[in-house]
Formats: structure tokens, C-alpha cells, sequence
């Protein structure tokens, strides 16, 4: 059974795009097939796993707007069982081109829908807004991982993105939940970063990760190289956190069922 699961935040800058190639490379290394769907215009995900989007043909924007069949969009990594559909800037144009068509929210939903029985799960990495291309892919999900940065106002503007969680779950995806909190950049030597967590994890409780992603150089330095921390520096500790993360993920679906 294939798991979708949205990384998202309306901030930016908090991780989502680094958990999504880190996590996604990870699960895929752990032996599961994995697709990584980028929906943030910027494309992070994309360059940060290695594709040059002059060679792109089809990107996520192709699928949303003109059609384009999933399959056709999708690219290999040098992970094996790592999939993408890559997004090249061309999508700065669907948060204005989707309004005016029908059933805009499902599109996202409606192609993936032609393609998640190939793999075990989808990541969906999410632009730093709550428009249209975060409804769509709150609207395709399953679940909703939530990446927060351990900084002063982490817990600003979440009120927002729970929220529109909960707008989605009433109108268009009664069966969305929240997977997982994730605490990103922390940084032992300050002791705001320990109060974040303990702020957080009131908030969330169980919600929240073990798991918990300290700042590593290797992980910030990987995506200027194309590759994941997986390939990048397999004994960093970035490394080691994600595939931590990685078993998080699986183990809670076993104890689900
Ligand atoms: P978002 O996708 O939410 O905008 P990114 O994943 O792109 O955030 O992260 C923002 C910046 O912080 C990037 O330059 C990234 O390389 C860096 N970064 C993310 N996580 C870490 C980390 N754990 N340690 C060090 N740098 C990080
Ligand atoms: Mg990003």
C-alpha cells in the first residue's frame, strides 16, 4: 500500500525541501520505492537530486495543467528505487492558470491516482505558501509531515497551516492526517533550541518525531553537489539522523496495521 505524504509549512527555509530529497533517499535506500513529487516553483528538490531542468521535458506542471501522464514525467535519480517528477520555474504560472478550471484541488490527487500503486510511498515537497499547489497537495495526501525549525518563532503562522489542514479535511480530504512533526536545525549549544522542542512537543506531543535533525554543514552543502545526504556523505551525521527518521516513518505504519 502506497503512503502519499505532503511535507509541508507555509514558511521557508524550515527544512521541508531537505527533509523531502533526505527522508525520500533514505525510505528509497531502506529498500522502499519512493517518488518525489516537487511542487515548489523554486525546484529545490529538483537540482538538489541531481536533475538539470534544461533536460526536463515534462515536469509536475505538465501534469497539473496540460495532462501529461505521470509516467511521462517521471524521472530517474541515481538512487535506485528514487523517482521524481521534477518542477522546472514554469510552474510560477499554475497558481494563476488553475483558478479559473474545474476541480483545480484534485488535479494533484487525480494523476497520482494513475501511478502510487509502483510505489510504497510519495512525498510531496510543498512551496512556502498555503495556495493552490499546497491545497492540491494537502488534497492528494494521506498525511501531512510538518517540518518546524528550532528558532525563536517556530510555532508562528502554524495556527494558519492548521487551519487550512483542517479546511482540506472538511471539503476535499476527510481522511488527511497528520503524520509527523518534525524538528529541523537544532542546535545543541543554545538553550532556546531545547526550549522549541519542549514548546513543541506540548503542542504536538506524540505527534512530534524522536527523530530530530540537528544543523549539519553536509546536509546544507549537499544539494550544491546534486545529491542526497545519502549518497553526499553517507557517515555524517545528517546521514544518520534521516535514516533514523526513515525507520520512524515505516514503525509507525507497522503499529497502525
Ligand atoms: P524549505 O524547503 O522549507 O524552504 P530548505 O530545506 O530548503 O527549506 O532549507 C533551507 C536552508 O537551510 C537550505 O539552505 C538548506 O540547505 C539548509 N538546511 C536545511 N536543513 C538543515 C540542517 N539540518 N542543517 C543545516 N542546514 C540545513
Ligand atoms: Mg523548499
Amino acid at each position: 500500500m502506497c503512503k502519499i505524504i505532503a511535507v509541508a509549512n507555509q514558511k521557508g527555509g524550515v527544512g521541508k525541501t531537505t527533509t523531502s530529497v533526505n527522508l525520500g533517499a533514505s525510505l528509497a535506500s531502506q529498500g522502499k520505492k519512493v517518488l518525489l513529487i516537487d511542487i515548489d516553483p523554486q525546484g529545490n528538490t529538483t537540482s538538489g537530486i541531481g536533475i538539470n531542468k534544461a533536460d526536463v521535458m515534462y515536469c509536475i506542471y505538465d501534469v497539473l495543467i496540460n495532462d501529461v501522464h505521470p509516467k511521462d514525467a517521471t524521472a530517474e535519480t541515481v538512487i535506485p528505487n528514487l523517482h521524481i517528477i521534477p518542477a522546472t520555474i514554469q510552474l510560477a504560472g499554475a497558481e494563476i492558470e488553475l483558478v479559473p478550471t474545474i476541480s483545480r484541488e484534485v488535479r494533484l490527487k487525480k494523476s497520482l491516482a494513475l501511478v502510487r500503486h509502483l510505489y510504497d510511498y510519495i512525498l510531496i515537497d510543498c512551496p512556502p505558501s498555503l495556495g493552490i499547489l499546497t491545497v492540491n497537495s494537502l488534497t492528494a495526501a494521506d498525511s501531512v509531515l510538518i517540518p518546524i525549525q528550532c528558532e525563536y518563532y517556530a510555532l508562528e503562522g502554524l495556527s494558519q497551516l492548521l487551519n487550512t489542514i483542517r479546511l482540506v479535511q472538511k471539503h476535499l480530504n476527510t481522511s488527511l492526517q497528520i503524520e509527523g512533526v518534525l524538528l529541523t536545525m537544532f542546535d545543541a549549544r543554545t538553550n532556546l533550541g531545547i526550549q522549541v522542542i519542549e514548546e513543541v512537543k506540548k503542542y504536538f506531543q506524540q505527534k512530534v518525531y524522536q527523530t530530530v535533525i540537528p544543523r549539519n554543514v553536509r546536509l546544507s552543502e549537499a544539494p550544491s553537489h546534486g545529491e542526497s545526504i545519502i549518497t553526499y556523505d553517507p557517515r555524517s551525521k545528517g546521514a544518520e539522523v534521516y535514516m533514523e527518521l526513515a525507520k520512524e516513518v515505516i514503525q509507525s505504519e507497522q503499529a497502525i496495521g
